[in-house]
Order: C-alpha cells, then structure tokens, then sequence
C-alpha cells in the first residue's frame, strides 16, 4: 500500500477504534454468531488479484464483526476480563509497526530494556518482593508461567541431569501440589512436563474455596512416605471461579519445611496489588520463588500482557538456553529473553504496558481497580437484600458469585436468557456441585449505570423465568 492510501485507510481504522473503544456499547455483548457461520461466507480460495481497502473494511465491519464478543463492552461481566485501553492500542501499534523480534538483548536493545524496567516499575507499584527486582519477563500468558515455574521446579528437583536424560525415575514420580480450585493450565502443565496429570494433587479447599494447609502437608507426608518426589506448590492467589485466596504464609511454611517449591499464580488478582488496602492477601508472598499475573486482565495492557517473576532466573536458562551459531552474540552482562520463555521469537509487548503505566500513572490505575471492587460490592449488596438471591462464595474485589435460590436449571436459563438478550454477558462456574453465576467487574468503561443497568435485567429475567415455573421446577 502507498503512503497516502495507507493512511486514508488508517484514518477511518482508527476513527473507528477510538469510537470502539471510548463510545460504542456495542450488541449483541456476547457473538450470537452459529457454528460454520462465518466460513460459510468467505470464498473457499483466496483472492488471485489484491483487493481494494473498501472491500476489504466492508468485510471487517459485516463478516467479522458479528462474530465477535465485545471483550471490551462496559457490559462484558463474563470470566475474567482481557481489558485494555486507546493508549495500549497506541502502544500495539507502534509495537507491530516496528515489527522487532526481541529474541536477543542484541535484536533490539529498547525491548529486552524496557521490558526489564517496566517489569521493575510493577515490583514496586505492587509492592513485590525485592528479590524480584531485575528479574521479570513478560509472557503470553498466566499459562505460560505457571507452566514455566513448574519447569524451574522440575529442573532444581532433577538438576542439570534431568534436563539431559530426560524424566526417569518412573517408580518415583514428580509430584505437584495445587487446590481444587486452581486454574486447569496447572494440569496442562504437568501434561506437557512430563511429570503427568495423574501426579498433581489436588489439595481440598475449606468453606471459603482456600487451599486447607493441613490437607497440604498431609499429602506431602503421604507422598514423600511413599516414594514420591514433591516439587512444586502452586498457590492460587483470586482462583478463577470464585476469587479465593490461598493463605500464603502457611504454605510458604510448608514449602519451606519439604524444600519445595512456591508458585503464585495471581492472574487477576494481581493487578490489585497496586492498591496497599487490597495487599493483605500477599502476605506470605516474600516467600515465592516465582509469581505470576495478568496486566492483561485488570490492568488496562491489551492482551497479550503476562508478568512473570522468578527468584532464580537460572533455573529457567538452564533449561531454556540453547545456543546454535547463529544465535550466538559478543554481548555477556544483557539479558537475552529467548532463554526465559519456549519459542525463540518475541514480539516487543513492554511497549505498551508502559504506555498505560505512563499515561494513568500509579493512581490512574488504582482509580480504576478501586471503582470496579466498589461496584461489585454494590452488585453483592443487591443479592443480600433480595431473598430470591444467595451468594455462592464470599464476594472478592471484583467479583461476584451468585445463584437464583432454586436449582441449576432455573440458574442455566437465566443465565441464557441474560446472555441472549445481548445487553450484556456473563459467565458460570460450579462450587460445591452447583450451577453458579459469575458478575465479574473489571472492564475499563464499567461504571456505576452498567452495574445497575445489569442488575434491573437479572432481576426482570429471574421474575419472568420464576412466574413461568411449574411446581415440578421449584427448588
Ligand atoms: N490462572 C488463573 C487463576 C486464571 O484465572 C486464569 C484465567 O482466567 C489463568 C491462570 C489463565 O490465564 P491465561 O489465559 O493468561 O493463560
């Protein structure tokens, strides 16, 4: 594309972005879109001549766009958010404009630098531990780091053995230790480790979905009893279902004693750290070896933006480093991230973090994590007071957990009815067996009338669907 075409056609894109992402709540929130819909409208071969702007924009709006859920609607309530903002767009774009692979310190000094920096600015916007100063990376996803800190765990139990031979040792399994309630990429990750899904132990939580410690330590006991080989503790700091907080200090005692070690996987509720009122929960973490969380999710940097920090860095390079000629550099005292993370390419993901970080300032942010834990307090408060509602878990920060008392096939039609009705989205989870509704409040344009705009609608559905219930439905 040419200069001034190139430009015409980044005018209208970024009109529209800066209307997307400032004004439009746009419906249906969630894509009404049936299976197949979209392939069955796109030719079945590319096209042989290049196409104009017009044609292909008119496609973004009517072929695309349909199939899309608004992630980032004020009305978007479903798991947890991927929230961002006009000035991380900024940032992305200069970002893929620059088109830098950050795979070396050396492929592009500013993005393996920044990286460092930014990542140092969120130790002490957060209050982390110092020992994480200097040596945090930016990955996709909590995923990825969770997976990462299981290997740094593998690689400390089995050494620079391991890494070489390969798991052996069959009869004496690796084993790792999480709560019920984790998040299933720690499972994935044991899959994909090698260590394996049946040697994760799920640790049983109490009433309020926290990992019980003394359920913890009876199961190392058990494990080291029989032969095992305990590695990792993944503590999950606001689970996903209900925003539990495993109590840190406990395990951190408890990986302390069996030499284990401790994992923190505060994918959401990470960003809530920047707020001092909301850092009793980390009490414990100074212990960590490594910590994980979404700037993604709560903290305005569109997705994807993943902190991870590690005690250790060398548990990950001795891995993760492996150096042909053609990737070797003259450049020794520089961080290289390609050894920090599995594919080789990267792309340059601080820039706009610290374009947000930059433009809201410390308490920018904390304005806006604070005004979503304050509307969902509101939202807990309108359950408590209308007997037809009950919480389904303790509310916390942002989230709330809650049911139409009833039974869960009155709870799954309201939650279609909601959904459909396209105004807004949500999503469920179980606890305790049953069919629960998440209100989860994080998206940056989510104020106080879309709280209340959500509520009026939950509870006209629920009336509409409670007067049509005949008496074989009722709880
Ligand atoms: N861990 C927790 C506690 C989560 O809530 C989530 C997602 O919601 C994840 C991990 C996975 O996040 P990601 O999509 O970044 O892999």
């Amino acid at each position: 594309m040419e200069r001034t075409p190139f430009l015409n056609a980044s005018r209208t894109t970024l009109e529209w972005v800066g209307e997307y992402l400032t004004e439009s709540e746009p419906t249906p929130v969630a894509s009404q879109a049936r299976p197949g819909e979209l392939r069955a409208a796109l030719p079945d071969s590319p096209p042989v001549e290049g196409e104009t702007w017009d044609s292909i924009w008119s496609d973004f709006q009517n072929l695309i766009l349909p199939g899309i859920t608004h992630w980032q609607s004020p009305n978007f309530f479903a798991y947890f958010p991927a929230n961002g903002c006009p000035i991380s767009v900024l940032g992305e774009i200069l970002s893929t404009a620059l088109g830098v692979n950050g795979m070396l310190w050396a492929t592009s000094p500013a993005a393996t630098e920044l990286e460092t920096h930014v990542l140092d600015w969120l130790v002490e916007m957060l209050g982390l531990p110092e020992a994480f100063r200097g040596q945090g990376v930016i990955q996709d996803s909590a995923s990825s780091a969770s997976l990462l800190a299981m290997l740094c765990a593998r690689e400390r139990l089995l050494g620079p053995e391991g890494v070489e031979t390969g798991l052996t040792y069959s009869d004496r399994p690796i084993t790792v230790y999480t709560s019920t309630e984790a998040h299933s990429s720690i499972l994935k990750a044991a899959a994909i480790l090698g260590i394996g899904r049946q040697n994760v132990r799920f640790i049983e939580t109490d009433d309020r979905y926290a990992l019980l410690p003394s359920a913890l330590e009876a199961a190392i006991v058990r494990d080291l009893e029989s032969g095992c080989r305990p590695a990792l503790i993944s503590a999950t700091c606001g689970t996903t279902s209900s925003m539990a907080f495993d109590p840190l200090e406990p395990i951190a005692e408890i990986a302390d004693r069996h030499e284990l070690m401790l994992h923190v996987d505060a994918a959401m509720a990470g960003s809530s750290l920047v707020c001092p009122e909301f850092r009793d929960w980390s009490r414990g973490l100074e212990r960590a070896d490594s910590f994980t969380f979404n700037p993604h999710k709560w903290m305005m940097a569109h997705f994807d933006c993943n902190a991870f920090f590690v005690r250790d860095p060398k548990l990950l390079t001795r891995t993760l480093s492996v150096t042909p000629e053609y990737l070797h550099t003259d450049q020794e005292e520089v961080i290289d991230y390609r050894d920090w993370q599995i594919p080789l390419g990267r792309r340059f993901r601080s820039l706009k973090l610290w374009f947000v970080l930059r433009h809201y300032g410390v308490e920018g942010i904390r304005a806006r994590i604070r005004n979503h834990v304050a509307l969902a307090g509101w939202f807990a408060d309108q359950i408590r007071e209308d007997p037809r509602f009950e919480l389904a878990a303790p509310p916390a920060l942002c989230l709330v957990c809650f049911r139409l008392r009833g039974n869960d096939t009155l709870n799954r039609q309201l939650l279609q009815t909601l959904n459909a009705s396209g105004e807004l989205f949500l999503s469920h989870t179980a606890l305790a067996d049953r069919f629960v509704l998440r209100m989860s409040i994080g998206q940056t344009r989510t104020q106080r009338p879309h709280v209340e705009k959500a509520w009026r609608q939950i509870t006209q559905t629920a009336e509409a669907i409670l007067a049509k219930q005949t008496p074989d439905q009722s709880p």
